[in-house]
């Protein structure tokens, strides 16, 4: 509840004399009586942001400053004060100031004493210091109830309020009452609050910020491993060949047709290794029996990137769109069309149009624009805010049918281009295969063991233990010998 002047204590009315008007209009406009009042000390970029946002919500906001009559840029309505005047005007004060100077608050222990503190604080680096911000801050201050949280909002974040993607706030601490205060506030703000339990949590809550795109660092890691492979390989088998056995130069290559053939190679391995990992675990539950026995831990990470995989394989698979499309303005493409049709009319020759190429060409151009076309839709539904609107068996409909259609129709493109080159001689050079027949190899294997999967007697075992089922659980338990399915 906001206060008057005059229905302060004596300590706080000397206190006021701190507190300082920033503006004729905040002065002029006070906040209405009715208001919850939340402190925050720290006049910096996060306190301010914080301040806004609090105010919006509806808060009366007190600022607590070293130096409250020059504060400046803070939002209209707040109030700014001394440090002691600020914790004694709320009950829950959010501390948005760097830890190093946490000490400050150590000569308010008796104003900070049954108070609510919200620290907010982060960490330049990993184990920076020996105990969590968190924990340092309810040393200093043993009589006040420590929470740790928001620090995983920047700034930006809070002053643009909370989106899809940016909604979570964390929260830990000991005292539970303290802690549904903080949520209570996250919550009016439009945060969705999740308790991570007690104050030893702030360790954890303090290093997600400092994560580097955690899930993304392996399939980044397959992607430019790929990518530089393939790269290599093709240079190899497509440049240097020629110059060596031919004398020709054609390195200019390098810039469209190298990447061109790069970037679906990668597009489709990555594709087939968002799939792989859900067949594994299909083949070991049917191995070991039951669903109730854990994955090793390489198959859970990997399932646990399949995203990832997949975003950046769609990635990949736009990027050879566009080096497609690109294909008849280069220079060397209308060099080489305007010297064919000059040559067939020099020797006043005609070709035989093929009707067999024509639908070789049509089908591989078609395949291929349905598969990107699914494919963009599997990146679509993949975003938060689509995925939520979807219930699961659309999304696992979308993901899973409609990913493994995907997969076989960018595989059934890939063949359509090799067509009957698989069986010639002559493009094996250096006795090496060209580059989209190795990359056939995964996704063939990948579809053919799903092929396994979904015939029916396999799909029956399958689906009883997704349902609970164990082998040998009939002979342990007689009970059990019911089928799940009859
Ligand atoms: P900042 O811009 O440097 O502001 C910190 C504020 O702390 C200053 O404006 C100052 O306010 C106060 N302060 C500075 N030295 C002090 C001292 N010796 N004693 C007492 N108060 C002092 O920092 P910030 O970006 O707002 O970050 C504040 C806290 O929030 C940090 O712990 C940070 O890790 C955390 N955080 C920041 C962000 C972000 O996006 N910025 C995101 C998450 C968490 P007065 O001059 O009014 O006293």
């Amino acid at each position: 509840m906001w206060m008057c002047f005059f229905c302060m204590t004596g300590q706080e009315r000397s206190e006021k004399s701190e507190c300082v008007s920033l503006s004729p209009m905040r002065e002029a406009v006070p906040a209405p009586p009715e208001y919850e009042r939340v402190c925050v000390f720290g006049t910096g970029d996060m306190g301010r942001s914080l301040g806004l946002r609090l105010l919006q919500a509806g808060y009366g906001v007190v600022f607590g400053s070293r130096r409250p009559q020059s504060s400046s840029l803070l939002p209209h309505r707040a109030q700014v004060l001394g440090h002691a005047a600020a914790a004694q005007s709320a009950h829950l004060i959010f501390i948005a100031v760097q830890r190093e100077h946490y000490d400050f608050l150590v000569p308010l222990a008796n104003q900070l004493k049954g108070k609510v503190l919200v620290d907010l604080s982060n960490n330049l680096r990993k184990n920076q210091y020996p105990e969590a911000n968190a924990e340092y801050l309810q040393s200093l201050v043993p009589g006040a109830e420590v929470v740790k949280g928001f620090n995983t909002l920047s700034a930006w974040a809070l002053q643009n309020g909370p989106s899809d993607a940016n909604r979570q706030v964390y929260i830990c601490g000991e005292s539970a009452e303290a802690k549904q205060a903080v949520m209570a506030v996250a919550t009016k703000l439009g945060f969705s609050a999740l308790d991570r339990g007690s104050l030893s949590a702030a360790w954890e809550l303090e290093d997600f910020p400092l994560q580097l795109f955690p899930q993304w660092r392996l399939p980044l890691r397959i992607a430019i491993g790929l990518c530089a492979a393939f790269f290599f390989y093709l240079l190899i088998r497509d440049i240097i060949y020629s110059y060596i056995t031919q004398g020709k130069d054609i390195s200019f290559r390098i810039m469209v047709s190298l990447a061109n053939k790069v970037c679906p190679i990668v597009s489709l391995i990555m594709l087939s290794l968002c799939y792989l990992p859900g067949v594994l675990a299909s083949f070991l539950q049917l191995y070991r029996g039951t669903k109730y026995r854990r994955f090793p831990d390489w198959l859970d990470r990997w399932m646990l990137c399949r995203k990832q995989l997949g975003l950046l394989a769609l990635g990949f698979a736009f990027l050879h769109v566009l080096y497609t499309l690109i294909i008849p303005i280069r220079y060397y493409v209308r060099f080489k069309s305007t010297e064919r049709t000059v040559s067939l009319i020099r020797e006043n020759r005609t070709t035989e149009f093929d009707t067999t190429m024509a639908w070789r060409g049509d089908s591989y151009l078609s395949l291929g624009i349905l598969g990107f076309g699914l494919y963009v839709l599997l990146g679509i539904t993949s975003l938060p805010s689509v995925s939520n609107a979807l219930s699961w068996r659309e999304f696992s409909f979308v993901q899973s049918k409609l990913g493994h259609l995907t997969l076989l129709l960018c595989t059934a493109h890939t063949y359509l281009y090799g067509w009957n080159r698989f069986l010639s001689s002559s493009i094996y050079k250096w006795y090496t295969p060209p580059g989209y027949m190795l990359c056939l190899v995964l996704p063939s294997v990948v579809l053919l063991l799903k092929l396994l999967l979904i015939t029916p007697c396999v799909d029956r075992t399958i689906t009883r233990i997704r349902q609970g089922w164990e082998r040998g659980a009939d002979q342990r338990n007689p009970k059990d010998s019911q089928p799940l399915i009859p």
